[in-house]
């Protein structure tokens, strides 16, 4: 398939470009699109022959449920009801990197929820994403817009490398501003429970309920026996292509590992990658260094941590070796990211 890549201008994109991408989406196609989280991949939410060609393209396997968008408030008709509590995070969150999931109305295919009588809804911020959903005129099914088990791609480059060839349309150019998949809250449980960390944190969501709480399944290694309530969870994600450990603990102990580690692997002739952070940069030599951002905004570490796991598979360096972060706030996400991308492969110091 021959992949139209189309450059937009965020404050003033070419609206005959966003008209023919949305008759793209309303008639069964596939469009990659840019929201402030990540780049999304994107079919008509309401057709199943569309929603099919998402899990073909990305390779996702059939039980991972997809977000859909949408953008406007009036999602009754995608769903049996709106709690109360979903109302408020809607009023306070909207558009931004939030994804409820309520019980969805029979308008909603089971391909698109993988089966599930519930579904999750998002207004992205960005809005580029939300003119192009209106040019569709309907909801939006779309996961990140990577090969299944990759790191979600947050410029359009890599949705490039990932899709070109595959799909209808790319569109965006700009760097997604979050760089993290959205927050995914359950409101068809009282208390609402947190599937996924995002950019909403937890002390964000328990500023509208204090109930809230973090699924505890989701920062732990995967249990075979347990089922995740968010199916995506069970899956290897955002792994680069070297294995990745993360050196945990105080941070002078982690980078005094990480000096030695680097070292062992150089005498054993491996290319070593750190992930390390602007105050510790200097510290390493030997290793190709990156630093993710700086320890004292968390967001800047979560808008570069994807970009960063990528170009470490640029490189062809053989381990990836990263500092931790302290989990609160944003921190949650990174590291519930990090800690994916590790497979748990943590080291404690
Ligand atoms: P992706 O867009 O690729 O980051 O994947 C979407 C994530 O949302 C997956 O991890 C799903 O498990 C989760 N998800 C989507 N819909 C639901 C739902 N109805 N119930 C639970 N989790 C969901
Ligand atoms: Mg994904």
């Amino acid at each position: 398939m021959n992949t139209k890549i189309e450059l937009l201008d965020k404050e003033n994109p070419n609206i005959e470009i966003l008209k023919k991408a949305g008759a793209t989406i309303l008639n069964g196609g596939l469009v990659a699109f840019p929201t402030e989280t990540v780049y999304g991949l994107g079919a008509n939410a309401l057709d199943p022959e569309a929603v099919k060609k998402i899990f073909i393209a990305k390779g996702r396997p059939q039980d991972n449920p997809l977000i859909i968008h949408v953008a406007d408030f009036n999602i009754e008709k995608f769903v049996l009801e709106i709690p109360d509590i979903a109302k408020k995070f809607m009023k306070k969150f909207w558009p931004g990197p939030l994804t409820i999931i309520m019980n969805k109305a029979e308008v909603i295919p089971y391909v698109t929820s993988a089966g599930l009588d519930s579904v999750g809804i998002r207004m992205p911020s960005n809005s580029v994403a939300r003119e192009l959903i209106r040019e569709a005129g309907v909801p939006i099914a779309a996961p990140s817009a990577n090969i299944s088990g990759r790191p979600s791609p947050t410029d359009i480059e890599t949705c490039v490398e990932d899709l070109n060839g595959k799909i209808e349309y790319i569109i965006g150019g700009e760097r997604c501003n979050v760089g993290l998949e959205s927050t995914i809250v359950d409101c068809t449980v009282d208390p609402p429970c947190v599937l996924r960390p995002g950019g909403i944190t937890l002390e964000m969501l328990r500023e509208v309920d204090d109930r809230v709480y973090i699924d505890p399944a989701i920062m732990k290694k995967p249990d075979k026996n347990l089922k995740p309530k968010a199916p995506g969870m069970k899956y290897r994600h955002y792994a680069p292509k070297a294995p990745v450990k993360i050196i945990d603990g105080d941070l002078n102990k982690s980078i005094a590992k990480i000096k030695e580690m680097v070292q062992n692997y150089i005498d054993n002739n491996m290319k070593v990658g750190v992930m390390a952070t602007n105050e510790t940069l200097s510290e390493y030599s030997n290793a190709l260094v990156k630093s993710l951002g700086s320890r004292k905004d968390l967001y800047s570490i979560g808008k570069n941590l994807f970009k960063v796991l990528r170009e470490f598979d640029d490189e062809n360096v053989d381990i990836i070796l990263s500092e931790s972060f302290e989990e609160k706030e944003m921190g949650i996400a990174v590291m519930n990211r990090l800690k994916k991308a590790a497979g748990f492969d943590i080291i404690k110091v």
